[in-house]
């Protein structure tokens, strides 16, 4: 993307625009970043995915060079490689993730939002900014008329979602592989897949894996009339 083309509309959140104010140290960092790298993306990141979709994928935060430069949740760094991996093996992703939001990647059924939409400093978003956000996951939530199951990346993202839908925390701890019935949707919980975690072991793809073996399940079953959910309403179910 050239200096002085604007940028693609869909890397655009209409409703967020690309100079939101909410957040005086995001939108500081926002300027010193357009100034030093004027061909990235350096605003809001909308989410990317069909609004029709069953799933929504709850990140934490554009990644510096990932979202943050290219425009689109999870593109251009370490945590998109494993990230859009493991939706293709499943079926939620097809075509080849190149790194790039041109490369023709679709997802299936599944939509990838952030629980922050702007690059914090050091990737660490503060509490207040988590909170001023919020009303865009809301609004990401409440726009998708077939959301059945959510899959939030990391305590942040999930304590977000469950804020977000209007439920308290201390019935619904954030832990990997937990599942919850919230609001008639399915949380299953995931640590995030940044190069941190998976680095350390904290998440290995085999661990990331079976997050999306499960929904897959989940997903599959509702989609059958006679089938039985595999979650219980209310409460934690595993
Ligand atoms: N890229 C994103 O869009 N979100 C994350 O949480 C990490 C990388």
């Amino acid at each position: 993307m050239s200096v002085d083309a604007p940028p693609p509309a869909q890397l655009i959140d209409t409703r967020i625009g690309r100079d939101c104010p909410r957040c005086p140290r995001l939108v500081a960092f926002r300027q010193s970043l357009r100034s030093r790298q004027p061909t990235w993306h350096n605003a809001p990141v909308p989410s990317f995915g069909p609004v029709t979709a069953r799933l929504l994928i709850v990140g934490l935060a554009p990644g510096l060079q990932g979202a943050n430069r290219t425009g689109r949740p999870f593109t251009g760094d370490y945590a998109g490689q494993l990230l859009y991996a493991t939706l293709t093996h499943y079926g939620f992703a097809a075509g080849e993730y190149a790194a790039r939001p041109d490369d023709g990647l679709k997802l299936i059924d599944v939509r990838i939002t952030n629980a922050v939409r702007c690059v914090p400093p050091e990737n660490k978003p503060a509490g207040e900014e988590i909170k001023q956000c919020r009303d865009f996951l809301k609004a990401t939530i409440a726009e998708m008329p077939n959301l059945t199951a959510i899959v939030p990346l990391g305590r942040i993202a999930h304590d977000s979602t469950v804020l977000a839908l209007g439920r308290p925390l201390a019935a619904t701890p954030f832990g990997h592989g937990a599942q919850y019935a919230v609001n008639r949707l399915a949380l299953f919980d995931s640590y995030h897949c940044s190069r941190y975690n998976t680095n350390t072991g904290v998440l290995t793809p085999d661990m990331f894996r079976k997050v999306f073996a499960a929904v897959r399940r989940y997903l599959d079953a509702r989609s059958q009339p006679t089938t039985t959910a595999a979650l219980s309403s209310g409460g934690k179910t595993g």
